[in-house]
């Protein structure tokens, strides 16, 4: 079969699912709740900025979402992610085992620190860290020295390992955490992606010692930008919250500080969003389930493309779909992203492996043909819980 038919038949299997013949974007925000009520009541009391009531609810609603111990609400996932990495106690000269696979923000939140990222391999499974190849990879590079794991080559203690949640779906989060034990790593978990995902139960950002979420606009639900710092820990939540609030110290009128903290906060207005989103988070994952669902029923159809599925275990929220191309498909991703695009299907790629961005390219690392071979197959299909309604 030539190839134009073959990336015909992926179109018409998209379009037999999504039912639509306007452009259809990858992922589109739903405020369809009380986002406008809760949004006016920050305007009608004058709490809109970095003091209200919203934010502390949000905090609590994400607690008792997560059953993490605190949540601390801040301006965005990125952000998060650099305050799990200083409380994780990641600083300058340090290196942190990070996937290749993932987006941007997980590596330069590392560097943010002044630390260097370290980038390791995934898996075809979860699209996460393998944890065998990462055990493979300091056994071959690292030694344990004291409390510290240490690269030979470089001389830099390993401070951290970086787990990701690729889509929604949860990593070996449980393999990963052993391999962190055995090597003295602290295991933070960006989990920016993973709202309402489970793994055995446990909400994915509440393995590690800290772990982030997002909600950024293309989230599965969205403050406008934001994000939050998980942690089971309450010290290290405690810490989390006085660091992201330039270090105050409570006081009825003084303005003193005891450490350099950042201004992090999430301001009422987006919090007021989030709480309005919180509440229509099991009816989003419930839609994104059945569109999940009819995707992968209508790929059955079309040889050499398989619909990224949950492993046994796993509770995924479908945020992003994701099919997989066969090693051998005729097809390459290129023309398959073109005929999607070209049909009004906002279809994209993984993202470009950290490795592979010029600023990261002269990093450590271990080999990374898993991720590479993903990169050319990995495609993301249009997953708003709107195309579910049809
Ligand atoms: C979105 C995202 C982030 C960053 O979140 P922002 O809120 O956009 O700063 C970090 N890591 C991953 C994997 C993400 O998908």
């Amino acid at each position: 079969m030539n190839r134009e038919l073959l990336a015909g038949r992926i179109v018409d299997a998209v379009r037999s699912v999504v039912r639509s013949q306007g452009p259809v974007p990858l992922h589109a925000p739903e405020l369809a709740g009380r986002e406008r009520e809760y949004l006016n009541d920050c305007i009608d009391t004058g709490w809109v900025s970095s003091v209200g009531a919203y934010v502390d609810r949000f905090e609590r609603d994400l607690e008792a979402l997560t059953g993490a111990t605190r949540a601390v609400a801040v301006v965005n996932g990125t952000a998060a992610l650099e305050v799990c990495l200083r409380l994780a106690g990641v600083g300058p000269g340090d290196e942190v085992l990070v996937p290749t696979l993932t987006f941007v923000a997980t590596a330069n939140a590392v560097t943010y620190r002044g630390a260097t990222p370290h980038f390791v391999d995934s898996e075809t499974a979860t699209l996460g860290v393998d944890p065998e190849r990462l055990q493979a990879h300091l056994e071959r590079i690292a030694e344990v020295r004291g409390a510290s794991c240490v690269n030979r080559a470089t001389g830099a203690p390993i401070r951290a390992l970086v787990a990701m949640h690729v889509f929604g779906h949860p990593c070996d989060i449980e393999g990963l955490q052993a391999v962190a034990d055995r090597w003295r790593l602290t295991l933070v978990e960006d989990a920016a992606e993973a709202l309402g995902s489970r793994w055995r139960g446990r909400h994915a950002g509440t393995f590690g010692r800290l772990g982030a979420l997002s909600f950024n606009g293309n989230k599965i639900v969205t403050t406008g930008g934001g994000g939050a710092v998980l942690t089971d820990d309450p010290e290290l939540g405690r810490r989390a919250k006085h660091l992201t609030t330039t270090a105050k110290v409570p006081h009825a009128w003084a303005f003193d500080h005891d450490e350099i903290g950042w201004n992090y906060r999430m301001p009422n207005l987006n919090a007021a969003l989030g709480c309005a989103q919180l509440e229509q988070l099991p009816g989003l994952i419930a839609r994104k389930a059945e569109l999940a669902r009819r995707y992968g029923e209508a790929f059955t159809r079309v040889e050499g493309v398989t619909l990224l599925q949950p492993r046994s275990g796993a509770e995924v929220n479908h945020w992003l779909n994701a099919v997989l191309l066969d090693e051998a498909h005729p097809v390459g991703r290129e023309a398959v992203l073109d005929a999607l695009n070209a049909a009004g299907f906002g279809a994209r790629p993984l993202w470009t492996l950290m490795h592979r961005l010029p600023m990261y390219a002269a990093c450590p690392r271990d080999e990374l043909p898993v991720a590479e071979a993903l990169a050319a197959r990995v495609i993301n299909l249009p997953s708003s819980a709107a195309l579910a309604a049809a």
